[in-house]
């Protein structure tokens, strides 16, 4: 950037005409400010890929000196271990606590990290009929996704999963009363899985931004937020593909602020009998959603656009649209079992496919 200037001036020359000589001592001082780690002038770039929140997570930074790069790197790691434990549905810290105590149907007060958690859980539950239902925590338990590694066969039985369903955990049954809360019904137990990778890189976001970097890409595993652009173009994405081992469905350009979240059956599953059982569950059936094989939906808040696509995916190639409209989605991609790919206007207007045969169906939501 300075030699770079130098150049220019050397090419413009003085207002005489003359061209401009640096003085000796200067030029000795702009090599000492080149040289000085840490110093560095934009534009830079600097990656780093952390293994948290169960996924790995890549960030790349740009226009931004290495020492608030390195600095912020460590912050952002701290910090999503911090939100891991915090709001970690099966292993002992503050959720798992407001989990026993609901349980027991009496008044506590609920830890400040996990209570934002719970009211943003509440409104989205509500605005997707429920079909993102972080109150069904026993149901992810009892098909074996509490645990880090996948399950195994076979599949819980009818009975087991029929005894839950008939308790009807909902987010509406906890009741709020200050930083007190308590469930009616003790059947609620709370997995944020489908949104806390959301809320997470929201704040990660928020924080590079206060830090003064305008120009991110926080990318958790394919879920993803950015800030600001890549130089002079948008940040460019790929979406997997739900059924080609490492292949691409769509590239996509993603604005300042928007997130990208896709829910997918290939996620985590486990195959039993020639079945694929995977970790979405439709609370309505207590089976993991059957019609879907993924959904992308683009928000600008990354939490909305994570338990969006959760509840689209559950909502399936038929009932996609009432939510997507309740919850005023303008960009949704729909895969269906069958390969089928639906998506909106808005989005068929920003997404390139990368099979050019399988034309999509493009519906109004
Ligand atoms: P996602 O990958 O964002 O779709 O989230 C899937 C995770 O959310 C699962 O691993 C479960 O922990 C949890 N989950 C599964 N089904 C639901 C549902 N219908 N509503 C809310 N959370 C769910
Ligand atoms: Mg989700």
């Amino acid at each position: 950037m300075i030699s770079s200037s130098i150049r220019h001036r050397d090419n413009v020359g003085s207002p005489s005409g003359e061209p401009v000589r640096l003085k000796p001592h200067l030029l000795f001082l702009l090599f000492v400010i080149l040289l000085t780690p840490g110093c560095q002038q934009t534009p830079h770039e600097y990656k780093r890929t952390l293994l948290v929140f169960g996924t790995l997570v890549n960030i790349t930074l740009r226009d931004v000196d290495e020492e608030l790069a390195q600095k912020s790197f460590e912050q952002i790691r701290q910090d999503l271990e911090l939100m891991h434990f915090l709001w970690h549905p099966w292993k002992r810290g503050p959720l798992g606590r407001t989990n026993a105590l609901l349980a027991t149907g009496g008044w506590f007060s609920v830890n400040v990290s996990v209570l934002p958690v719970i009211e943003k859980g509440r409104d989205l539950a509500r605005i997707t009929n429920n079909l993102f239902n972080p109150a069904i925590g026993k149901l992810i338990a009892l098909w074996g996704y509490h645990q880090d590694e996948p399950p195994t066969g076979p599949p819980p039985s009818k009975e087991a999963i029929e005894q839950l369903l008939a308790q009807h955990p909902r987010m509406s049954d906890i009741e709020f009363d200050g930083l007190r809360i308590r469930s009616r019904n003790p059947a609620v137990q709370l997995d944020f899985g489908a949104m806390a990778k959301g809320l997470a890189i929201d704040r990660v976001i928020d924080y590079l931004r206060r830090q003064g970097i305008h120009n991110a890409i926080v990318n958790a595993g394919g879920d993803l937020k950015v800030t600001g652009s890549h130089g002079d173009r948008p940040w460019r994405i790929g979406i997997r593909h739900p059924r080609k081992q490492d292949g691409v469905l769509a590239a996509l350009d993603v604005n300042d602020g928007e997130s990208v979240f896709t829910s997918g059956d290939y996620e985590r599953f486990y195959e039993y009998e020639g079945r694929r059982y995977h970790h979405i569950i439709d609370p309505r059936t207590g089976y993991p959603a059957d019609q879907t094989t993924s959904v992308t939906v683009i928000h600008t808040n990354a939490a909305t656009a994570d338990a969006a696509a959760t509840a689209l995916f559950v909502a399936g190639p038929d009932g996609w649209q009432a939510i997507a409209r309740k919850m005023q989605l303008r960009y949704v991609m729909l895969v269906d079992k069958n390969g089928r790919i639906i998506m909106t206007p808005a989005m068929a207007k920003r997404i390139a496919l990368t099979e050019i045969d399988n034309k999509p169906v493009v519906i109004e939501p």
